[in-house]
């Protein structure tokens, strides 16, 4: 490992990563499988770049004097469903004929067969109409990543079926470079799945818990097929030690999760019989804390142990005094899921408290795989110098890492300027960030402070502003409205790029918009709706369209993340106190408002969403960041109501994915999240009518959170689950009123007005008709007009027949 031989110190810091971006830099991975998937290149081709990938990534860590480079990690779509092919558990509704290669598979599993790929949302799953479903896709615990999901039936069997792994291990040895092999452990890959039997749902139910157990289809416990699962382990383990491989990580993050008590009882055993084969197990544990996994943890029969101290950094006393003597402890000590360049003498007093009781049993990583941040910041040119000097992604945080350990083992001498240089130059960011005016805002601070407790009440009950509100705009029963986007054409993309680039002037991007906002208006008002909307034309991103326009936020020009397959997510840096300089929709509702005698919703993107969909800063809470968006989002609000907008929607569709992992946590995350809501919603009279969408989760088990936003309208995602979710707002008895998606935006496929009114009925069997509203399940912006139309018709037609019925 150190093949310079030195006097002085012998103990030395192992460091590592336990994972690295796979996308490249400029996203050749996204490129080059978007072209394999359209025929343009072949599978040898698409190799060649996967091969070049890995090569210049293990390349990146070893100069950064990493001691292993991480091999596993790359996918060419996605991890977990390496494992599934790995694993031999290919599930068998997909009817392979044996003839496939493996990397035809490969996408049939992740894409389906003559299914339409679709998504929306900040990345949902990709589902089809006919054909094979692909396999079903859900958020990594509570990142922005989304894997795909295991499938399980009772008969599942595994058998190792893929050499790909073993040969990216030869692949990064015949390059020089020391293995260490990552994957996914075998309870945690087990967790992950669903049991099925039969038809599939139409798509997942998200982690944060309630987690997949349990809410298969009941027909068994797929924690059974462990015993079948482990030989298979047991085999890779026997061939990685075959070719040389010293160490493997195991990836068992359901460790920091509340976890049944018959999940807890199978990992004994079940390293034990992985420890058989002789490999050297690092147990690697991330996105929170042990906790009551603690001593589970410490004590399994592996010899490492890697935990979160970012996340939670609390856990490390504990663990260095249960963990046994033989063992090493890996720290995760450097922020793997978000951008900030490490405040190093923070962390070096974090690791040498552990340095000093462990010696060379102690090694430092980032708290996860890097795959949660950009790769390199030194493709950003345009942050200004300021900016960029506070941050730090894959790339730079293997810089870090070899700072510390340079820093540790004393090892000053050739490297000391490098030493001496990354210090430097952590003190200075974070001393800049303690201090710059761009970052505290003495007036937000004061603003904040005289906030009156009940500046997150509207000032009257539901009912009361309900009955202002009927009075106000004499909507008909089951009034009809949609989510807030139009189908975005390349017009409208192409008329948002030149202006991007200066080639249109304001002047005429404001025609070209205001001629879309028309086009929708007329639309809508041939076809009757009740409440319209402008369409969204403006926005390329329901979250970069605001933060572009709030203080306190920057963009970045390559910060890429892989959200799932080839697609990417840019999020932007809120690095900084929020404040909203200047309106940022008046001017486009009140000009699509002009147009009609119609209420005219104003369009917004809420606070939480906002927040959850970004990198935060990370020297301040959470919810501290939440509560400054909602302040800019109430001045927004406040100047539509101002300006005569009477219906306003607040688009919170990422509130239940902000969940805490752990159930004990939820409450105080509700509270503050559900505060930062309202306090965005209710500096308004009781005659405007605020509402809010959310979409693609499963909402019952928090619905009571869900009615104390008091929103008067709620649009909600229904359709796909045949109106299920609705069940429990029933049961519930949501109080307010609530507008059940009819149809599923996803499809381009027209539904009937009988399959409307039929899932109507069903919605008023459970809310009370008078407050139901008709409307699609989300925005339509990935459709096209032709289709639309068609649907909105029969849409409206549905509610015609609705209100003659009663
Ligand atoms: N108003 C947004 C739209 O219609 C809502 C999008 C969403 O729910 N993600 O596109
Ligand atoms: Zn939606």
């Amino acid at each position: 490992m150190h093949d310079t031989f030195k006097f002085g110190p012998t103990i030395m810091t192992t460091i590592h990563t336990l994972g690295f971006p796979r996308i490249g830099k400029n996203r050749e991975l996204k490129f080059a499988l978007e072209k394999f998937w359209r025929g343009e290149i072949d599978a040898d081709a698409l190799e060649a770049t996967g091969r070049e990938l890995r090569a210049r990534h293990w390349q990146l860590q070893a100069a950064a004097g990493l001691d292993f480079v991480a091999v596993g990690d790359f996918a060419y779509y996605d991890q977990v469903l390496n494992h599934i092919q790995m694993l031999g558990c290919e599930p068998a509704r997909f009817d392979f004929t044996g003839q496939e290669t493996e990397l035809a598979r490969y996408f049939t599993l992740a894409r389906g067969v003559a299914s339409e790929a679709k998504s929306c949302c900040g990345g949902h799953a990709e589902t089809g109409d006919q054909g094979t479903w692909a396999l079903e896709m859900t958020k990594w615990f509570d990142t922005n990543y989304h894997y795909l999901v295991p499938e399980f039936t009772a008969d599942t069997a595994f058998r190792l079926a893929s050499e790909r792994l073993f040969n990216e291990v030869t692949e990064a040895q015949a390059l020089g470079h020391q293995v260490k092999v990552t994957l996914v452990g075998p309870l945690t890959f087990l967790f992950l799945g669903k049991e099925k039997a039969g038809r599939l749902a139409a798509h997942a139910s998200p982690l944060p818990s309630p987690l997949p157990e349990g809410e298969g289809e009941g027909v068994f416990d797929r924690l059974l097929l462990l015993d079948k699962l482990l030989p298979v382990y047991g085999e890779i383990l026997a061939r990685l030690k075959n070719l040389g491989v010293e160490w493997v990580q195991m990836d068992e993050p359901i460790l920091c999760l509340d976890l049944p008590q018959a999940w807890k009882a199978a990992f004994e055993p079940a390293y034990h019989r992985l420890n058989a084969a002789g490999v050297k197990i690092l147990l690697a544990t991330y996105f929170g804390a042990l906790d009551d996994n603690t001593v589970l943890a410490c004590t399994l029969p592996v010899a490492g142990l890697h935990i979160d101290a970012v996340r939670a950094p609390h856990q490390l006393s504990t663990v260095l005094d249960r963990l046994p003597h033989y063992k090493v402890l890996s720290l995760g000590a450097i922020d793997g899921r978000n951008i900030w360049r490490a405040d190093l003498d923070q962390t070096l007093a974090l690791v040498a408290a552990a340095h000093a009781k462990l010696g060379d049993r102690l090694w430092i990583a980032p708290s996860c795989s890097l795959q949660h941040v950009p790769v390199d910041l030194r493709s950003e040119d345009k942050l200004g110098a300021e900016l960029h000097a506070w941050l730090a992604f894959a790339v730079q945080k293997l810089n870090e890492l070899g700072a510390l350990k340079l820093a540790l083992d004393q090892d000053i001498g050739a490297a000391d300027l490098a030493y001496a240089n990354a210090f430097g130059a952590s003190r200075s960011a974070a001393a800049a960030r303690r201090a710059s005016p761009r970052v505290h805002n003495p007036a937000l601070a004061a603003r904040l402070a005289a906030l009156p407790q009940d500046a997150d009440r509207r000032a009257t009950p539901f009912k009361a502003r309900q009955a202002k509100q009927r009075a106000r705009f004499k909507l008909p029963a089951f009034p009809t409205t949609t989510i807030g986007s139009f189908p975005q054409t390349k017009e409208i993309r192409a008329a948002r790029a030149a202006f991007k680039r200066g080639e249109l002037s304001a002047a005429d991007y404001t025609e070209a918009m205001h001629n879309e906002i028309k086009l929708a208006v007329d639309k809508q008002v041939s076809l009757g709706l009740d409440v319209l909307v402008h369409g969204e034309a403006e926005r390329n991103d329901m979250v970069e369209y605001f933060g572009e326009q709030l203080a306190g936020f920057a963009f970045t020009q390559n910060g890429w993340v892989q959200s799932y397959g080839s697609r990417c997510v840019k999020p932007p840096v809120i690095f900084g106190d929020v404040s909203r300089p200047t309106p940022m929709t008046v001017d486009w509702t009140t000009y699509a408002q002009s147009l009609t005698s119609l209420p005219m919703k104003g369009m917004l993107t809420g606070p939480v969403t906002i927040l959850q969909w970004s990198f935060v800063r990370d020297d301040q809470p959470r919810s501290d960041t939440t509560l400054q968006i909602a302040l800019a989002i109430r001045d927004e609000v406040v100047d539509l109501e101002a300006a005569g907008i009477g219906i306003i929607q607040i688009d919170e569709p990422a509130i239940r994915e902000g969940l805490p992992l752990r159930r004990g946590d939820w409450q105080d995350y509700l509270a503050w999240a559900g505060r930062a809501f309202r306090i965005s919603a209710s500096g308004v009279r009781d005659e405007t009518q605020v509402h809010t969408h959310m979409c693609y989760s499963e909402f019952n088990d928090i619905l009571p959170a869900i009615a104390a936003l008091d929103a008067d309208v709620i649009t909600i995602e229904t359709s796909r689950s045949d109106m299920e979710l609705l069940r429990g707002f029933g049961d519930f008895k949501y109080p307010n009123e609530i507008g059940p998606g009819v149809y599923d935006i996803h499809s381009p496929r027209v539904p009937s007005t009988e399959e409307m009114t039929r899932l109507l009925k069903k919605a008023a069997e459970v809310v009370p008709p008078e407050n139901l509203w008709v409307n699609p399940d989300c925005g339509l912006k990935t459709r096209a007009w032709p289709e639309t139309e068609a649907a909105l018709a029969n849409m409206v037609q549905a509610a015609r027949q609705m209100r003659a019925a009663v």
